[in-house]
């Protein structure tokens, strides 16, 4: 039986080179659990099920006697990196062995030079001291348990079974932050069965065997087999980012260390992107955005009041004798163009259509008739433009993209004589 991989980012988590022996390496037969993107920079598309690397090469599972590579496990992402120089597209561990997934053999008995990349590596251990100082924060001052968390390449989620106030989120970040200001010792130990007992500390799952303690002292004491930082000044800042209700409890997301900081730069080239546009300071861009929202919304009511009335002019001129009407408009508001249809229908005893739109923007139809059914007409403009819509037998409406000369010539095939005033003036 091959011995447990030897963790030795558990020693030093800030080793990024590493020699090794090449215990075994065998083919890979089915694919990977994540798409290779997902540890690589070059994000290809991974095609699923075939157990190949996006080059189409076999891909092969390397275990190692020794590893600094930290495998997908407890929530988190493993590390990116690669051997000998070629990139290590996943890292997964059962029952204590570590493969490296490559798309390149490597002979079993070998030595190999292993090499992880510090910046992702860096930024989870931020993350996820951040998320300890969090979690054993709420523990101590609501009591909830961390019942879910993801460490992703993007989001950092904690899931409690608990439920918090905004003001109280606020309280809960700043207290980390001050954790953060205080520059706390990190400790991480294998700790024996009799300490063990005799230790509360918060654990996500039943462990057995020998169990990893990651202390913050005055802050938390949680089983974890995860590298972190040493001190806790290098988290940087915790910011909360997002806080949902989630399966009886709530979702938090956190910003930790240098994804803080890019969180922060987006947020603000976004914030001062709104300011310049509206001509208003950063911190009233929110008042200036309602201010906004309410004048455009009066300026809707305007033109719905303009478009009615001028709608209704355009019914009233409608000749007294039209059979059918086929009439063409710029775009209408939809009430206005629904109220327009059906003035038009109680003036025209045959089939009233009015296209709202233009050639190029597409167009938005209603059909409507007081005396016979509008639904074989409308199948015919579906099948024939092609439209897509729907309705009753005395109204439909939808949208085609065709354009006005393809709706006439459609009208027209149908054998009803269409007249009214747009149709008369524009058709050739
Ligand atoms: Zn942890």
């Amino acid at each position: 039986m091959m011995p447990n991989t030897i963790k030795l980012y558990d020693n030093d988590a800030y080793q990024t080179h590493f020699c090794a022996s090449v215990l075994s390496c065998e083919l890979r037969d089915k694919p990977l659990d994540k798409p290779q993107s997902h540890l690589q920079s070059q994000s290809q598309c991974h095609s699923p099920n075939d157990g190949k690397a996006d080059s189409g090469k076999p891909l092969y599972d390397i275990i190692l006697d020794q590893t600094l590579f930290f495998p997908e496990e407890g929530g988190q992402n493993a590390d990116s990196g690669s051997l000998n120089s070629h990139p290590i597209l996943d890292v997964q561990i059962k029952d204590g062995l570590i493969r490296h997934t490559t798309d390149v053999p490597f002979s079993p008995g070998s030595q190999v030079e292993g090499q992880i990349d510090w910046q992702p590596r860096y930024s989870n251990m931020q993350q996820h001291s951040g998320e300890h100082i969090l979690s054993g924060l709420v523990h101590a001052r609501f009591g909830y348990d961390n019942v879910g968390f993801h460490l992703g390449i993007k989001n950092v989620t904690l899931d409690f079974n608990g439920f918090f106030t905004p003001e109280q989120l606020e309280q809960i970040e700043s207290l980390a932050n001050e954790a953060i200001w205080k520059n706390i010792a990190i400790d991480a130990a294998y700790l024996p069965k009799e300490q063990l007992d005799a230790l509360e500390y918060r654990s996500k799952i039943e462990l057995t065997g020998p169990v990893r303690i990651v202390t913050i002292p005055g802050y938390d004491v949680c089983a974890c087999c995860a590298p972190h930082v040493k001190r806790t000044g290098e988290i940087g800042l915790i910011k909360i980012t997002d806080a949902i209700k989630y399966k009886g409890g709530m979702r938090i997301s956190i910003q930790c260390g240098d994804r803080a900081l890019e969180d922060y730069r987006m947020k603000q080239q976004q914030l001062s992107a709104v300011s310049v546009l509206l001509s208003a300071k950063l911190e009233a861009a929110a008042d200036a955005v309602g201010r906004l929202k309410d004048e455009n919304f009066a300026l809707k009511g305007q033109i719905m009041a303009l478009q009615t009335a001028l709608m209704e002019q355009k019914a009233n001129a409608v000749p007294a004798d039209a059979a059918n009407l086929l009439l063409f408009e710029p775009r209408l508001e939809s009430g206005v163009h629904k109220k327009y249809v059906n003035l038009l229908a109680a003036k025209c005893p045959g089939i009233c259509a009015v296209f709202a739109g233009s050639d190029r923007e597409g167009y938005r139809y209603l059909i409507a008739s007081s005396s016979q059914d509008v639904r074989p007409l409308h199948d015919r403009l579906k099948k024939e433009l092609p439209a897509k819509g729907g309705g009753s037998k005395e109204m439909v409406q939808g949208s085609c993209s065709a354009s006005r000369e393809q709706v006439y010539s459609l009208f027209d095939s149908c054998g009803i004589p269409f007249t009214g005033q747009a149709a008369k003036d524009q058709r050739p």
